[in-house]
């Protein structure tokens, strides 16, 4: 007998469709069974003419939390999450303070508990104090996050060697280093050139040339350290080419956001702040360049870079462009943009489950548990109704950012069914039962 029996659905994964019915027992996925055949459940699920989706990773997000939590903290964003039909949030380690040692991981873990809506994992950062490592490691976080530009001191990989030496600490490891392609050198000169404040300056301070050699320099070093990589949100046709040329070189992935595959600088004239965040827009040209990529398959994960900040913050006047906070939501609003690139027939739903959902597990170190609709693996789904369209609109979003960049936007398919490990928790747009989300570590 199933605690739940999911029925009628057309089962999505990364490798396409399936009719199958779905039994959950003890929070997992226990059986896919030929659609129809007889089984017992305490609770049956009529989902004819849906889909069913694994529950998306998106494994790019800050949840301020702790130290910033006027701006969003684990019950809020982790309620956009559930929301949005995202049942694992991968968690960066900027908040206050960085996640860079043991004690900083244990204190984040043990602030989170009893506060998730949906899972968490934690990433660590990379501090120049390399000694910091094993301790981290033994608390199994799902990835390190390594900076090349644009951070703290303490934190900053400047050089080629810096870079290198930090990834041969992971030599031969199956941990994961994620890394933004920036150059600091590039940063430094721009900003000596350029001090108008304009739009324009913070191009110039982050242009493709620093992506594409930070793509290229995490390529070579992870390729010379025998290190496993991922590349952190790439979104110009300088990247995209440096990416699909020496990405054979290494065990690498790389991602990109929505938010890049729908605004070029232009969109800066209409939503200026809202959108201001590293890397900047790009042209059009990029855009389509980025969009190609998508298509060819060469983009192996979209993550959202879930970074809000409050509407004061974003509001307030500033000297600079640059200086206005870096960052916008996501979260909540990840699944209707990538149905807007079904709907556009940029990818299929698979490649939605591929790029949000099996790729980040597989890469993250929750192979075994997440990103897939199989026997054994967490019951975290989606119903999907393709027969009614769905709206994004800012009255509608729980980040305390209180805005999305998509407002207004119409997706074909609604979600009407979010699951985590076998107990719904969004019914029809709005949060059901208590907080049962928890911290995911790394499998070993
Ligand atoms: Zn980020």
């Amino acid at each position: 007998m199933f605690e739940t029996l999911i029925r009628g659905a057309t089962i999505v994964n990364a490798e396409g469709f399936e009719r199958c019915d779905v039994g959950v027992s003890d929070g997992s996925i226990a059986a896919l069974l030929p659609p129809g055949e007889t089984a017992s459940a305490r609770a049956v699920v009529d989902a004819a003419g849906a889909y069913l989706l694994p529950g998306l990773v998106d494994a790019h997000a800050h949840l301020r939390d702790p130290g910033l939590t006027h701006k969003e903290d684990f019950s809020s964003g982790t309620h956009a999450a559930a929301l949005g039909g995202v049942t694992t949030v991968l968690d960066m380690p900027t908040d206050e303070p960085w996640t860079a040692t043991g004690e900083q991981l244990a204190n984040k873990m043990a602030t989170a508990a009893g506060r998730l809506h949906v899972d968490v994992g934690l990433q660590a950062v990379l501090s120049r104090d390399l000694s910091l490592i094993p301790r981290l490691l033994d608390l199994r976080p799902v990835s390190f996050e390594l900076f090349t530009a644009d951070v703290p001191d303490d934190f900053l990989f400047a050089t080629l060697d810096a870079v290198a030496e930090a990834l041969k600490a992971f030599a031969g490891s199956d941990t994961l280093i994620g890394i933004s392609p920036g150059d600091q050198s590039i940063l430094t000169g721009s900003t000596m050139r350029d001090r108008s404040g304009t739009i324009a300056a913070f191009q110039a301070s982050r242009p493709p040339l620093a992506e594409a050699n930070g793509i290229a320099r995490a390529l070579v070093a992870a390729a010379s350290a025998e290190a496993r990589i991922h590349v952190r949100q790439i979104n110009s046709e300088l990247g995209v080419e440096a990416w699909s040329r020496l990405r054979g070189m290494a065990d690498a992935s790389v991602e990109t956001t929505p938010q890049n595959l729908f605004f070029n600088a232009n969109d800066y004239g209409m939503q200026g702040a809202n959108l201001k965040a590293s890397p900047p827009l790009r042209s059009p040209h990029d855009v389509d360049a980025l969009r190609a990529a998508l298509r060819a398959g060469l983009i192996d994960i979209v993550a959202t870079d879930h970074a809000p900040h409050t509407p004061a913050e974003k509001a307030a006047p500033y000297a600079a462009f640059a200086d206005i906070p870096g960052g916008m939501p996501g979260l909540q609003t990840l699944l209707q943009t990538m149905l807007k690139l079904v709907d556009e027939n940029l990818i299929t739903l698979p490649d939605l489950v591929r790029l949000c959902a099996r790729n980040p597990a597989e890469r993250f170190g929750l192979a075994r548990r997440k990103g897939r609709i199989a026997t054994g693996y967490d019951a975290d789904m989606l119903i999907l109704d393709p027969r009614h369209s769905s709206m994004i609109a800012n009255a509608d979003q729980v980040s305390r950012a209180g805005y999305t960049p998509f407002d207004g936007w119409t997706v074909q398919a609604r979600l009407t069914s979010v699951f985590l490990r076998g107990r719904e928790i969004v019914r029809e747009g709005k949060r059901i039962g208590p907080k049962i989300g928890t911290i995911v570590t790394r499998e070993s």
